[in-house]
């Protein structure tokens, strides 16, 4: 019989990492499963704010560019601009960067160990990989928006109104000719319901590269591939010369789960839909979520109160107040896409307010 660890994680993306830098801090024997070889790519503008680069203390040399501005346009040609500092960098260095700290905090990493199944028999959770069988006393999820590890446990996957459709073209400029034609430290985002009728497209800006992205809530999406060319025809000036590197689809949640665990299972990150679903900002609340998810599993195994926690873990996602911005978030999100006019309202307000205030009150009170 295979060694029982305290807990296995499914998925070495920044959920998962995270979850399994803490616990092994607190001295848990901890097993990080990775279905690639690391680093690995990842779709992902990857902007992040200011205070997460200070949080997590990221070292300099993974700063792909800092960012001042993020520019919202509208199709209709007006554009409004707001200060935000913050970063842009490669997920591949973001996410091995905390790899490397959960492995130095004790965490074992599995590389090239895809989960194809898991299951709970007399308290033990057993995960199986093409090649190898693991056990544990908890299990974490952090396998992402098509997470297995849910689904082997009978979560269904996300409806089509749950899930964004994105597209990404990771376009090599030069880092001058990126000043030149989109600021130097700058963030665009275009709106208008030609570009998504729920979603928009962004130019995220790395040194040498232009990460282009469209999103689309799948069931508004049409034809993605189309709108995608004609987003990248509308910045054909700016974009020419470039040399496409990278082309990449991917969903993001936009909606949260019911359930965000059973007994000694928690979900993390995208496979708990805990996704901000008007930016699609999911960074910092996979973080966030895989140290809550960590400490809930450390109380629970040190407390013999493996049974209560992912009851414990709902909890403490609402006592961190993350459940309720982001259920204000979804509520909000078709009526601000249902016109032009409500884009329009929803730009000038995030001008000088945070998206949560928003939500919660100002779109429903101004
Ligand atoms: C196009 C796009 C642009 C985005 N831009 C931004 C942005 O600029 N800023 C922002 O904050 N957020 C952004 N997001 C959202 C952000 O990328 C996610 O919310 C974040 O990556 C979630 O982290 P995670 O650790 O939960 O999941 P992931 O990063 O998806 O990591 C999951 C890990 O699990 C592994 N895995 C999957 N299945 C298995 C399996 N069966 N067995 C073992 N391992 C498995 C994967 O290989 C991966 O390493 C963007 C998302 C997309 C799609």
């Amino acid at each position: 019989m295979s060694k029982l660890w305290d807990v296995i994680i499914c998925g070495a993306g920044l959920g998962g990492s995270y979850a399994a830098e803490v616990l092994a801090e607190k001295g848990f024997a901890t097993l990080l499963l990775e279905k690639y070889s690391l680093p690995r790519y990842k779709a992902c503008g990857g902007g992040v704010t200011q205070e997460f680069v200070d949080e997590a203390r990221l070292p300099e040399s993974i700063i792909e560019r800092s960012i001042e501005y993020l520019v919202l346009h509208h199709l209709d040609h007006q554009t409004y601009e707001k200060e935000g500092k913050g970063a842009c960098l490669w997920r591949a260095d973001l996410d091995s960067f905390f790899t490397r700290q959960a492995m130095d905090a004790g965490a074992e990493l599995k590389e090239r160990e895809q989960v194809v199944a898991a299951h709970q028999e007399d308290g033990i959770f057993y995960v199986q990989t093409p090649e190898h069988k693991f056990q544990a006393r908890m299990l974490i999820a952090a396998d992402g928006v098509t997470s297995t590890v849910l689904r082997c446990f009978g979560w269904n996957r996300f409806r089509p109104d749950e899930v964004a459709q994105t597209v990404t073209h990771e376009i090599k400029l030069g880092e001058k000719t990126i000043a030149q034609r989109f600021g130097d430290q700058h963030l665009h985002l275009y709106f208008g319901h030609d570009i998504s009728p729920i979603g928009y497209g962004w130019v995220f800006p790395k040194r040498e590269t232009v990460s282009v992205g469209l999103g689309c809530r799948l069931s508004n999406t049409k034809n993605l591939k189309l709108a995608f060319d004609n987003f990248l025809r509308r910045l054909k000036n700016q974009l020419a010369g470039g040399k496409v590197v990278h082309r990449v689809a991917h969903m993001l949640p936009a909606a949260l789960r019911q359930e965000f665990g059973k007994g000694g299972l928690l979900a993390v990150g995208d496979a708990a839909g805990l996704v901000d679903p008007l930016s699609g900002k999911g960074i910092p609340y996979s973080v966030t979520s895989g140290r809550i998810a960590a400490e809930t599993a450390a109380y629970a195994l040190e407390t013999g109160t493996i049974d209560h926690a992912a009851s414990k873990y709902h909890s403490a996602l609402k006592e961190e107040n993350i459940l309720d911005g982001l259920q204000a978030k979804r509520e909000i999100q078709e009526d601000v896409y249902r016109t032009e006019e409500n884009i329009h309202r929803y730009l000038k307000l995030w001008l000088t307010n945070r998206a949560t205030v928003i939500a919660s009150s100002l779109w429903h009170n101004t």
